[in-house]
């Protein structure tokens, strides 16, 4: 295996040198999840999207088995990672067969997350915040099974689209800088945002802050221990290096969870909306929907053969995330100090 492989001199700014200085010698790092010592894992750079030259070293926590990138980019260079529609923005005029892939999207995710939604157990008319929310399109599905709800969007189009067409209140807080009012909700929600934060405790710190005692938090990630990370390796659709800079090992995110005040009262690798779509990802990048925008692809046949594959490997999955090795991990976690 190749030592630590540094990002090209030429982009000294796009590192942390507070960050960069904690870093051990000899081809280690301090673990951002456990604390444990990371050791060099290999160096990867924006396969998937192609949005960025930047390269970064990825390292494996011996205690945790965490994977995770450092030195971290800075805040500003992370900015440059996103390519627009990266957060599912839709096409201005979408063809027939996009529509048709986007209304299936829909459903599977809606299936998917309203059975996460349920498993909460939340009391009627809960108050409900959705992290990373986007345009509200599954607030308001929320909203219809009886909770208030309320979101946090960075993007100002998705943030205006979500008040104006579903009068969602939607606050454009950057979610470093958010400081909610103490037990103000029952239930906080964040899908596929972790893995971007380069200080992933504060924000659960915060929301045990932002929880009424009992309050639930529901979150997912990508899991890059899992048998699609390990078959795929540098070509799996979730290892998004740089833009994701930590993979938890699901046993670290539940002891991390844990460690800031919560009871994990559910685990599961399994994701319908997300599991096997990343494996058609990974076999098959041309057909997948965000990267087709990105790079301005055209044509019918390509989402056809990524929409048979997706129905090809959901029981692939499935049985991975039987044998607990699913792509995504998704968790259920209780505030501790009160029923
Ligand atoms: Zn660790």
């Amino acid at each position: 295996m190749r030592g630590p492989q540094s990002n090209t001199p030429n982009q000294p700014d796009l590192m942390d040198s507070a960050e960069t200085a904690r870093a051990k010698p000899s081809g280690s790092a301090e673990c951002p999840v456990c604390g444990g010592t990371g050791a060099y894992f290999g160096c990867f750079g924006d396969t998937f999207y192609r949005v960025t030259d930047y390269r970064a070293d990825l390292f494996r926590c011996a205690t945790c088995r965490s994977h995770f990138i450092w030195p971290q980019p800075t805040r500003e260079a992370i900015a440059a990672f996103y390519p627009t529609g990266y957060w599912r923005e839709r096409e201005a005029s979408p063809g027939l067969l996009t529509r048709a892939q986007s209304r299936y999207v829909d459903l599977m995710l809606n299936w998917d997350l309203m059975s996460w939604v349920r498993r909460m157990n939340l009391p009627a008319g809960a108050h409900y915040l959705d992290i990373g929310c986007s345009r509200g399109d599954w607030l308001a599905l929320i909203r219809r099974a009886g909770f208030q709800v309320e979101g946090i969007e960075a993007d100002p189009r998705a943030a205006a689209y979500a008040r104006d067409h579903h009068g969602i209140s939607v606050s454009e807080v950057d979610v470093d800088e958010w400081s909610p009012e103490p037990g103000s909700y029952d239930a906080i929600s964040f899908f596929h945002l972790l893995e971007h934060l380069r200080k992933p405790r504060r924000l659960l710190a915060t929301c045990h802050g932002a929880l009424r005692p009992g309050g639930k938090i529901l979150l997912r990630v990508p899991n890059f221990s899992s048998w699609q990370g390990r078959l795929f390796g540098a070509r799996w659709k979730g290892l998004e290096i740089p833009r994701h800079l930590l993979h938890f090992h699901p046993r670290a995110l539940a002891a991390l969870v844990e460690r800031e005040g919560f009871v994990v009262e559910r685990l599961s690798t399994w994701a319908l909306r997300d599991g096997p779509p990343a494996a058609a990802s990974s076999l098959y990048p041309d057909g997948e929907p965000t990267r087709r925008e990105i790079l301005g692809r055209q044509g019918a046949f390509p989402v056809l053969i990524y929409l048979g594959l997706t129905w090809m490997l959901t029981p692939l999955e499935r049985l991975a995330a039987l044998c607990g090795q699913g792509s995504m991990t998704t968790l259920i976690a209780r505030r501790k100090g009160g029923a």
